[in-house]
């Protein structure tokens, strides 16, 4: 099969009677979906995934996009989620290079301020020495002023630096679901578990509802999965009425790369609430992230960064470069996620909430919530393990990489640039020959700043389930945040691209403008009164 489940298919198949029984069905198409979805696949299941909206629309697409350990877990003492964290992270960067790539983090420091260089050492050392590596390493204030120009000097006293990684996020569960679609799996978007199926008070399967369609369908199956981050109270609560989840919003600002040209990640201590801030470049741009505060709002309306968050970060950067200070206008866009975290109650701060998964077993419902990205694979396999007496024998396997490396080199994929090539490996895996063969000279080139081409737009159109506009623009490929007006110049390009594979028309590819358009000033711009 070359792309992803054909959605009206399945569902015309299920309205008449087929596919109705699996032996796992996960609801929740992120990360955590995505990578149970590919164990079960590879154990030999029966699986299906259902997504109410478009895949990783939820907080897999809003992350900051680090595969890392995470220094703030290992500084306040969580061993064990750091050092699975940098482990996975290894993995990751030698499975699938051109998804997940090096970056170095440059953490400073300010006389006076805590954590001192020393600190930092020790603990730097012991994050090297989980992952088998050794190259952390102090900069002085001359070096740092090379790589960041415009750094305040005042009390600054270098820097150390150290390798983590970063990912497309979106791109990442888009990857991990077309290998497990590849596999055999299913995958629908768009279609909501409207509610759980109950046997003999066990749930046995779920009653869907797919958008533009008006009937119910119900499913059966030997495991239900709930792997809807920040929503999973929601079904859990039809089972049991414990509330665990605390929705906290994370927001960021994209500013374009001229303002703040950076290759590599600044991190430092916001000036109010001492806080890890991190300036960082992503796909042409330059990023400053990230907010951490309790998500009070409507869970089924995409969150928003608000002007509170809009100003906090501003501060945070100016606080670093005094001399070139940006304003609200310099803003690109933005985005805001709701981390899915498992609340503790009798922690005040948000941010001293453990970040970690848990996995509880209620009645045939299996439900997942919190973790990071970095730790998908592993997050998979306790469900899993969770499921394991309700499901037949899975099937032997030896190979567990996560991804097949391509058996082609990104020099003979594009001679001229092999970087490209590789991107390009890591994001498609062998489907990248496809796309490039597919595709005319011009639509081979980068678009603005980004390394988004017209090809791979053409790619997801035809094959990976984009159902709209904004499905194309801010998550298949992120244009819709790193071009400025939300990529509008790309309008007539896109439209006859979508006009050749999907059965629109004037009037629909209108209606998807417009649709696309109240999203991004919505949920991807600043605040309607800033
Ligand atoms: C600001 C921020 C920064 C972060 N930075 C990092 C980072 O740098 N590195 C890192 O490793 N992690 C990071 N994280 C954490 C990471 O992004 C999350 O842990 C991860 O994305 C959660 O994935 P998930 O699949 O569990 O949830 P989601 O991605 O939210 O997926 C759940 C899905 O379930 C769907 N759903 C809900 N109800 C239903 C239903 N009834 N039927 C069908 N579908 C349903 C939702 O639409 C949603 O798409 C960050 C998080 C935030 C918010």
């Amino acid at each position: 099969m070359t792309g992803f489940t054909n959605r009206k298919e399945l569902l015309s198949e299920m309205q008449k009677g087929d596919h109705l029984d699996w032996d796992i069905i996960v609801i929740g198409g992120g990360i955590t979906g995505a990578g149970i979805l590919r164990e079960a696949r590879r154990r030999g299941f029966k699986a299906l995934l259902l997504e109410q909206q478009d895949f990783s629309w939820g907080t897999s697409s809003r992350s900051s996009k680090m595969v890392h350990g995470g220094l703030r877990y290992l500084a306040s003492g969580d061993y064990k989620l750091t050092k699975e964290s940098v482990q996975e992270r290894q993995r990751l960067l030698n499975e699938a290079p051109g998804l997940v790539d090096p970056i170095s983090f440059y953490l400073t420091f300010r006389k006076g301020l805590f954590p001192g260089r020393f600190v930092m050492k020790v603990i730097l050392t012991i994050y090297d020495f989980f992952a088998g590596t050794r190259d952390n390493k102090y900069f002085n204030n001359e070096e740092l002023q090379k790589r960041f120009h415009g750094l305040d000097d005042n009390k600054l006293n270098g820097a150390n630096c150290f390798t983590d990684a970063m990912v497309d996020d979106s791109r990442l569960v888009l990857r991990v679901l077309q290998d497990s679609i590849d596999d055999g799996g299913y995958a629908l978007n768009y279609t909501k578990v409207d509610n759980l199926l109950l046997t003999d008070g066990k749930v046995s399967g779920v009653r869907i509802k797919a958008d533009d369609y008006s009937d119910f369908i119900e499913l059966n199956s030997r495991v239900v999965i709930n792997a809807t981050g920040a929503w999973a109270d929601r079904l859990r609560n039809i089972v049991n009425k414990e509330k665990r989840i605390r929705p906290l919003r994370g927001s960021h600002i994209i500013i374009p790369k001229s303002l703040c040209p950076i290759s590599d990640v600044l991190t430092f201590f916001h000036v109010e609430d001492k806080r890890g801030i991190y300036v960082y470049p992503w796909e042409g741009t330059t990023v400053i992230g990230t907010t951490d505060l309790d998500h009070d709002e409507d869970l089924d309306i995409e969150a928003s960064i608000s002007d509170l968050e809009v100003d906090y970060l501003l501060k945070a950067y100016n606080s670093q470069f005094p001399d070139n200070p940006l304003k609200s206008s310099d803003i690109l866009s933005t985005w805001a996620g709701v981390r899915p975290v498992i609340g503790s109650k009798k922690n005040k701060d948000p941010s001293k909430e453990r970040r970690d998964h848990a996995v509880w077993s209620d009645n045939g419902l299996i439900t997942v919530s919190g973790g990071k990205l970095t730790t998908f694979r592993l997050i998979a396999l306790d469900v899993l393990a969770a499921a394991k007496e309700s499901l037949p024998k899975a099937k032997d396997f030896v190979d567990d990489r996560m991804f097949q490396t391509p058996e082609i080199t990104p020099q003979s994929l594009t001679p001229k640039n092999r970087n490209w090539g590789q991107r390009l490996l890591g994001r498609y895996g062998m489907k990248a020959i496809e796309i490039l063969k597919e595709s005319s000279q011009v639509e081979k080139n980068n678009l603005g700043e980004t390394e988004f081409s017209l090809a791979e737009c053409r790619w997801a159109v035809k094959n990976e389930a984009v159902e709209h506009l904004d499905d194309l623009l801010l998550r298949r490929t992120r244009l819709g945040m790193c071009l400025s007006n939300g990529g509008s110049e790309l309008y007539p390009a896109l439209k006859e691209i979508f006009l050749s594979y999907e059965s629109w028309d004037e009037e629909r590819w209108q209606k998807e403008v417009s649709r696309y358009e109240t999203i991004w000033k919505k949920h991807y711009s600043l605040p309607i009164n800033t």
